[in-house]
């Protein structure tokens, strides 16, 4: 049986990744399954262990870095950790299954540094800095200072857009997933529709 092949997506907080990750999944022709990451942070109300994430203590955490359990791992904020485990790279594309990876703007270049051709890496970009900041702020979920943090964490996260193998901007959703869409199928070899 053919291996799986591994998709990358990352993008600054607030372009629409969760939501361009879920429509894709429902493309069955994709065989997408969802790569479910190692974190010390809190479930959120709605989170389940094993579905959004695998939801670990602190120290367990740091037990599987030392084990080198981990494809890679980032603090991605002060004290919070998130990683993605290589059984659960293997569980997926050793049963000939896509696996695709919601990860943080350096876990991306660094899976794509390790798996080369074998992944695919696409950046979903805001269509602008403004427009990002009227999301994060229409999103009502974040203080004013978390707003601010997360806009100039994304500025530094654009910076690093170019190393990626494809540059997505979300300006329309529907243009956005159908042409994320596209690239996926062009690299895992499906006829686009
Ligand atoms: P959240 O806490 O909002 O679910 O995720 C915060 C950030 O962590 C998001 O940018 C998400 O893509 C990133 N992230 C989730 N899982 C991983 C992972 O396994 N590795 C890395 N490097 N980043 C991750």
């Amino acid at each position: 049986m053919n291996k799986g092949r591994v998709i990358i997506i990352s993008a600054p907080s607030g372009c629409g990744k969760s939501t361009i990750i879920s429509a894709l999944m429902n493309f069955d022709s994709l065989d997408l399954h969802f790569s479910v990451s190692a974190t010390n942070r809190k479930p959120r109300v709605g989170e389940k262990h094993g579905v959004n994430y695998y939801f670990l203590e602190t120290d367990r955490f740091k037990e599987l870095i030392a084990k080198n359990e981990f494809v890679e791992w980032e603090e991605v904020y002060p004290g919070r950790f998130y990683g993605t485990l290589k059984r659960e790279v293997e569980r997926i594309v050793d049963c000939g299954h896509n696996l695709i990876l919601d990860i943080d703007v350096k876990g991306g270049i660094n899976v794509k540094n390790l798996l080369k051709d074998d992944a695919l890496s696409i950046f979903i970009m805001p269509p602008s800095v403004d427009e990002l900041r009227r999301r994060l702020e229409g999103r009502a979920t974040d203080s004013a200072d978390e707003i601010d943090r997360r806009v100039s964490k994304a500025e530094t996260e654009i910076a690093y857009a170019s190393q990626f193998d494809h540059i997505v901007i979300n300006d329309n959703l529907d243009q956005a997933i159908s042409q994320t869409r596209n690239l996926i199928a062009d690299f895992i070899k499906l006829n686009q529709q």
